[in-house]
C-alpha cells in the first residue's frame, strides 16, 4: 500500500478522505506515494498562520528568530537519509540530492549567521539615517521595516523540493511572516518529509510553517493585502497567478521565479591553449547533466566566438560522452532521469521545436543507449547538443527543461549581449574570459538582462561556485521573462517580506518608537559616567557630556613622532598655509578622536569590556593649535546577544571646537557586560 502524503494545517496533520493521485519513482515507476489536497480547509489555514503562528514569531526579536533557523539548520543536518533516499525516487543522483537537500540547509545557517550579524535584536529595523526636514531640528523623518501581520505562501516547482522551501522560509520566517508551502505535486514526498522533520524538531512556532500536499485548490482566495506569494515554476503559471483576482486587484504580492534562458559566453579572448576553454565545456556538461538539466539556472544557450563553435562542439561531446545515465541508485550513474515521463515528453517535445533553427550535434533525444535502469518506464534522457543555424530565434524562445544545449555563434561583443538579451531576461549569465577589458564590456551588456553574473576565468575557478548554483548571499532572480522576482541576497530578501515606511515626527518621538536614540532628542546626563552602568542598567539617551581640552601644537608634534604621519599639513608651517583647506598646520583627525577617547572614557574596570570600532567617522571642521575640543558621547542603540553575557552598544560621539561647532562625528561600538557588581 503507498502511502499518502499529508499535509500539515492548524497544529496537525491532515490526510485527504480520498486515495490521491500516484507519485511515481522516476526510474522505475513504481508507486512511491500519493497525494491529495481533498478536503482540506484552506482558510483555516490562513486564519491560523495569522492569528497563531504571525504573533508568536513577531513576539522574537530578530536574534531570536536566528536562534532557531540555526537550531533548526543542525537538526535537519543531522538526519538526511531519507530526504536523500526520497530525492533518488525523483530521479536525483547523490550529487544533486546534495545540491538540494545541503544546499537547502545551507540557507537557515546562512540567514541565522546574517541576521544575527546584520539585524539588530529587535522586531524593526531602521532604515539609512533620520532625515531633517526643518531648519529648526524640531522635525524629522526617519525610514523603518516592520513585520506584516500576513502570511507567505511558498508555491514551489518539482526540481528542488527542500532547497525550494528552505530557501524561501528562512527569510520570511526572519522577517517574522509564518509560512505555509505548496511544494509541486510530483516530488511532494520529498517536500512532506522535510516538513516533517522540521515539525517533529519542535523547535518552530506553532503555526509558523503549514503543508499543503496537493493541488493549492483556492488557497490565492483566502489571501489579502498583507500576505504573499512567493512563486517558482513555469512562465505559464506565473501568468495564472498574476490575473488571479487576490493579485490582479487585491494587494496581495507576487513574486516570481519562472523559467529563464540562461546564457554561458566564451571570451573571444579565449584560444584552443587556454585553460578557460576547458572551464567553458566543463561548465556547459555540468549544468546541462547535475539534476538532467531540470535547473531554472541551467545553461541553455552556449554563445561562441564563430571561429571556435567547432572546438566547443567537439569538447563537449567528448565529455557527454562519458556521462552515463540511469537509476540514481546505481554506483556509476551520473545523471538520473528526468521527474517524471509526462517531463520527458515536455523536453522531446521542445528539442523538436528547437530542430526548425538547430541541427542536433550529440545525443538523441529518444533513445538512451545502455541506460543503466528500465528505458520505458524510467523516464531516461540522453544529454542533447544543438547547433543553431545563422539567424535562428527558437533557442531564445524555447526552454528544454532538462539535459539540453543549444551552441550559437556571435560576431563580436556587441552581438554576444544582443543574443544573450534575446532570452528577454534570465536568471544567470556566465562569461569565460581571461580578458578585463572583455570581462567589463561583457558584464556591463549583460547585468540588465540578468540577476547574476559569473566571470570565470583560471584565477577564480578553484574557489568558483559555478554557474548555476544559487546562494543564500546573492540575489537569486532575474528581469523579464525570469519573472521579474528577487529572492535571496542575503538580508535584502528579509527586507522585502517586510513593510517600508516614512515615519516624520520630532527627534523625541522618533527615539521613543524606534527605540533608537535620534540626534536631537533628549539626552540624561546622569550622575553616575554609563561607562560604569551595565547593559541592564544603561538606557538609549544617557549621555556623557566632556569637559574641553586644548590641543597644542606639541600634542600635535608628539602625535607625529609617535605614529610617523607626518604629513605637511601636520608639520610643515609653509606647506601648510598654501593648503586650500587648512591653511595652516591643523592637528591630525585620528590625534582628535584619540583625545576624545581620553575625554570620555572612565578608566576603572567596569562592565564596558571592549571597543570594537567607529562607524561613519568623518571630519568635519580643522583643529588648530590652541583650539580646545569637547566630546559628548551618548548610548545611541543597546543590542544584548542572545547567547552571550554581554552585548553591543552604539554610542554617537560629537566633537565640538571652542565654538561648539561639529568637528568630528562617529558612532563608538562598544561591547558591555549585562550585569555587572562593582
Ligand atoms: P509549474 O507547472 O508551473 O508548477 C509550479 C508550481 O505551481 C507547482 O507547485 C504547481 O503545483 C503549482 N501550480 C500549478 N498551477 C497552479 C495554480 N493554478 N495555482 C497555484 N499553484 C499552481 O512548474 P514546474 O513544472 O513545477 O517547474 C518547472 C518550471 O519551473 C520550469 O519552467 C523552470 O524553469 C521553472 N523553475 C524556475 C526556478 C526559478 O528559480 N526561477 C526554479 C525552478 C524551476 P502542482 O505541481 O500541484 O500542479
Amino acid at each position: 500500500m503507498s502511502t499518502l502524503l499529508e499535509s500539515y494545517t492548524a497544529g496537525r496533520w491532515y490526510a485527504a478522505p480520498d486515495e490521491g493521485r500516484p507519485l511515481l519513482d522516476a526510474s522505475t515507476g513504481e508507486v512511491v506515494a500519493t497525494i491529495s489536497s481533498t478536503g482540506l480547509d484552506l482558510g483555516a489555514m490562513v486564519a491560523y498562520a495569522r492569528e497563531v503562528g504571525g504573533p508568536a514569531l513577531r513576539s522574537l526579536t530578530f536574534h531570536e528568530r536566528a536562534g532557531i533557523l540555526k537550531a533548526l539548520a543542525k537538526h535537519l543536518g543531522a538526519g538526511k537519509d531519507e530526504l536523500y533516499r526520497l530525492s533518488a525516487c525523483a530521479g536525483a543522483t547523490e550529487r544533486d540530492a546534495m545540491v538540494d537537500v545541503d544546499g537547502g540547509i545551507g540557507t537557515p545557517f546562512s540567514y541565522a549567521s546574517k541576521g544575527t550579524r546584520e539585524l539588530p535584536n529587535d522586531t524593526i529595523v531602521l532604515d539609512g539615517r533620520p532625515e531633517p526636514l526643518g531648519k529648526g531640528g524640531t522635525f524629522v523623518g526617519q525610514h523603518v521595516f516592520t513585520s506584516r501581520p500576513g502570511v507567505a505562501v511558498q508555491i514551489n516547482a518539482f526540481n528542488f523540493p527542500a532547497w525550494g522551501m528552505l530557501e524561501k522560509l528562512a527569510p520570511a520566517f526572519l522577517a517574522g511572516l509564518p509560512t505555509i508551502v505548496k511544494p509541486a505535486s510530483p516530488t511532494a514526498y520529498v517536500a512532506e518529509a522535510l516538513v516533517r522533520r522540521v515539525i517533529e524538531s519542535g523547535l518552530l512556532p506553532d503555526g509558523t510553517l503549514q503543508l499543503v500536499a496537493g493541488s493549492a485548490g483556492t488557497l490565492l482566495d483566502e489571501l489579502g493585502p498583507q500576505d504573499s506569494v512567493a512563486f517558482t515554476g513555469s512562465a505559464h503559471t506565473a501568468n495564472v497567478l498574476r490575473a488571479h483576482p487576490s493579485v490582479a486587484t487585491g494587494g496581495v504580492r507576487l513574486g516570481v521565479e519562472a523559467d529563464s534562458l540562461n546564457c554561458s559566453i566564451l571570451g573571444p579572448d579565449v584560444t584552443a591553449d587556454d585553460p578557460e576553454l576547458d572551464l567553458f565545456v566543463k561548465g556547459v556538461v555540468t549544468e546541462m547533466t547535475v539534476k538532467a538539466g531540470q535547473k531554472c539556472t541551467a545553461i541553455r544557450r552556449v554563445l561562441v566566438p564563430a571561429g571556435m563553435a567547432d572546438t566547443v562542439v567537439d569538447a563537449i561531446a567528448a565529455r557527454l560522452a562519458r556521462v552515463t545515465v540511469g537509476d540514481p541508485r546505481d554506483a556509476g550513474v551520473r545523471m538520473g532521469p528526468l521527474a517524471s515521463l509526462a517531463q520527458r515528453d515536455e523536453v522531446r517535445k521542445a528539442v523538436e521545436a528547437l530542430r526548425s533553427s538547430a541541427e542536433i550535434v550529440y545525443g538523441d533525444p529518444d533513445r538512451v543507449e545502455g541506460v543503466d535502469g528500465d528505458a520505458e518506464r524510467g523516464a531516461f534522457m540522453a544529454p542533447v547538443l544543438l547547433r543553431a543555424r545563422d539567424g535562428a530565434t527558437e533557442p531564445h524562445d524555447v526552454e528544454p527543461f532538462g539535459p539540453v544545449s543549444t551552441v550559437l555563434t556571435y560576431d563580436g561583443l556587441d552581438d554576444a549581449i544582443a543574443l544573450a538579451a534575446r532570452g528577454r531576461g534570465s536568471l544567470v549569465g556566465s562569461l569565460v574570459t581571461h580578458d578585463p577589458a572583455v570581462a567589463r564590456t561583457l558584464t556591463l551588456g549583460l547585468t540588465p538582462w540578468h540577476g547574476r553574473i559569473l566571470v570565470l576565468d583560471r584565477d577564480d575557478a578553484a574557489e568558483s561556485t559555478g554557474h548555476g548554483s544559487p546562494l543564500p548571499v546573492l540575489v537569486h532572480g532575474g528581469p523579464g521573462r525570469a519573472g521579474g522576482g528577487e529572492e535571496l541576497g542575503g538580508i535584502r530578501s528579509v527586507l522585502h517580506h517586510m513593510q517600508r515606511t516614512a515615519v516624520q515626527a520630532s527627534p523625541d518621538m522618533l527615539t521613543a518608537i524606534t527605540g533608537r536614540w535620534t540626534p536631537g532628542s533628549d539626552r540624561r546626563e546622569a550622575s553616575v559616567h554609563p561607562f560604569r552602568k551595565s547593559l541592564a542598567d544603561l538606557r538609549v539617551g544617557d549621555t556623557i557630556a566632556s569637559e574641553p581640552r586644548t590641543v597644542t601644537r606639541e600634542d600635535i608634534d608628539a602625535f607625529a613622532a609617535l605614529t610617523g604621519d607626518t604629513f605637511y599639513a601636520h608639520t610643515d608651517e609653509e606647506a601648510a598655509a598654501a593648503n586650500p583647506l587648512f591653511g595652516g598646520i591643523v592637528a591630525h583627525g585620528y590625534l582628535l578622536v584619540s583625545l576624545a577617547a581620553g575625554l570620555f572614557v572612565d578608566p576603572d574596570p567596569g562592565p564596558v569590556l571592549a571597543n570594537f570600532g567607529v562607524d561613519n567617522l568623518r571630519f568635519l571642521t580643522p583643529v588648530k593649535a590652541d583650539d580646545a575640543i569637547a566630546v559628548t558621547l551618548t548610548v545611541k542603540e543597546i543590542t544584548p546577544r542572545t547567547t552571550a553575557d554581554y552585548g553591543e552598544v552604539r554610542w554617537d560621539a560629537q566633537v565640538t571646537n571652542r565654538h561648539s561647532e561639529p568637528v568630528a562625528t562617529y558612532d563608538v561600538l562598544t561591547l558591555v557586560a549585562k550585569t555587572w557588581d562593582a
